[in-house]
């Protein structure tokens, strides 16, 4: 069978599996086209499950477009919090400005104007279009990609662009409109994420397109999709200082570029240094002792983290000096440094513990 009408079969297939099947979950119950382009920004490399409550809460207190842009940016990222990649949520508030000027608080519905929005790329706009209006435009990401490569048995490397622009053309040749489309689009991502699944774990007994898919009867499903290996992450190791003045913490603010651009965090220094080379920066340092290590990973670098705890008899200028509470409620601290915002939260709540005194 050739692959369009493979595609085709495809599409009407899906469609009655997914009516049947979908899982329920908050951005589907009201797919309104402020919904859809929220849950997708949110779901960009964040797992569902961390992304219901963070949705529901940002839907509460931001319900839409106009709420979204006159947003004050602390707050916006406070409800980001924890989420990872602050550039979505500074991107979502530049797009809704945006859309207040330019097109009277309303998303656009063609994909080639949504596209235009910051942080809006094909895939995105592929899903509001077709799902919020029904427009016939694929969505294409990595689930739909695996899919189809299996589905399809092409041997393309799907991490390629040529690739993923050939999937949609080839989808757009058969897609549906109206509610067929939005169906579509969440019918092929549902399927990836619960029956297509990665990692040799596909569970072809349970899927629809079993009768259609060339791997499943050709026994190759593991050798699908074909993906050239990442560049392995950079590893940098860095020193991380939680400065206590009485009951105030030291908190900075990134430089407004580069990695966790313009977020707050605690201060901290390249290289893992000793006890002595710590307090050595600290004017003031009374008691240093550790606190801890912690690992975090970004898309191209991992964080190997040391932690001291350093008692100050001021507060040093270049910081912010915060009280636990404010810390919790006003600043928006990246999920990176959370091993030692709960140190700090512990030391807080227990008062003052012993300390090695390595000033002395
Ligand atoms: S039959 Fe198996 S490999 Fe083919 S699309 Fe379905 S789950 Fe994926």
């Amino acid at each position: 069978m050739e692959d369009r009408e493979i595609l085709k079969q495809t599409a009407a297939l899906l469609v009655d599996w997914y009516a049947a099947s979908r899982r329920v979950l908050p951005w589907r119950e009201s797919p309104t086209p402020y919904h859809v382009w929220i849950s997708e920004i949110m779901l960009q490399q964040t797992r569902i499950e961390a992304v219901i409550p963070y949705y529901s809460r940002f839907l509460a207190e931001l319900p839409d477009v106009k709420a979204l842009a006159e947003c004050e940016e602390n707050r916006l990222l406070k409800l980001w919090e924890g989420l990872g990649y602050y550039s979505r949520a500074r991107n979502l508030q530049k797009a809704a400005k945006q859309i207040m000027t330019d097109f009277s608080g309303e998303l656009p519905r063609k994909a080639e104007e949504l596209k235009k929005l910051p942080g809006i790329g094909d895939y995105t706009a592929g899903a509001i279009a077709s799902i919020a209006y029904g427009e016939p435009e694929p969505a294409v990401d990595g689930n739909v990609l695996r899919v189809l490569s299996r589905l399809l048995a092409f041997d393309d490397d799907i991490m390629e662009q040529k690739t993923r622009r050939r999937v949609t053309e080839a989808l757009r040749a058969v897609y549906p409109s109206g509610e067929a489309a939005a169906l579509l689009t969440e019918g092929i991502m549902e399927l990836g994420e619960t029956v297509c699944i990665p990692s040799g774990e596909a569970k072809c007994s349970l899927c629809p397109l079993r009768d259609l898919c060339r791997a499943q009867k050709a026994g190759t499903v593991d050798r699908y999709p074909v993906k050239a290996a990442p560049k392995p992450r950079r590893i940098e190791e860095r020193t991380v200082l939680l400065l206590r003045c009485g009951e105030r913490w030291a908190i900075r603010r990134r430089a407004g570029k580069g990695l966790l651009a313009g977020l707050w965090e605690f201060p901290n220094e390249p290289g893992a240094l000793g006890a002595d080379e710590a307090s050595a920066l600290i004017p003031g340092a009374l008691h240093c002792a550790p606190c801890g290590e912690a690992a975090h990973i970004f898309t191209h670098v991992e964080w190997h983290m040391h932690g001291w705890l350093i008692d100050c008899d001021g507060e040093l200028p270049d910081c912010v000096w915060v009280t636990a509470a404010e810390l919790g409620e006003v600043y928006p601290l990246p999920i990176a440094f959370r091993f030692f915002r709960k140190y700090l939260e512990q030391e807080a709540g227990h008062g003052r513990a012993d300390k090695v005194d390595k000033t002395k």
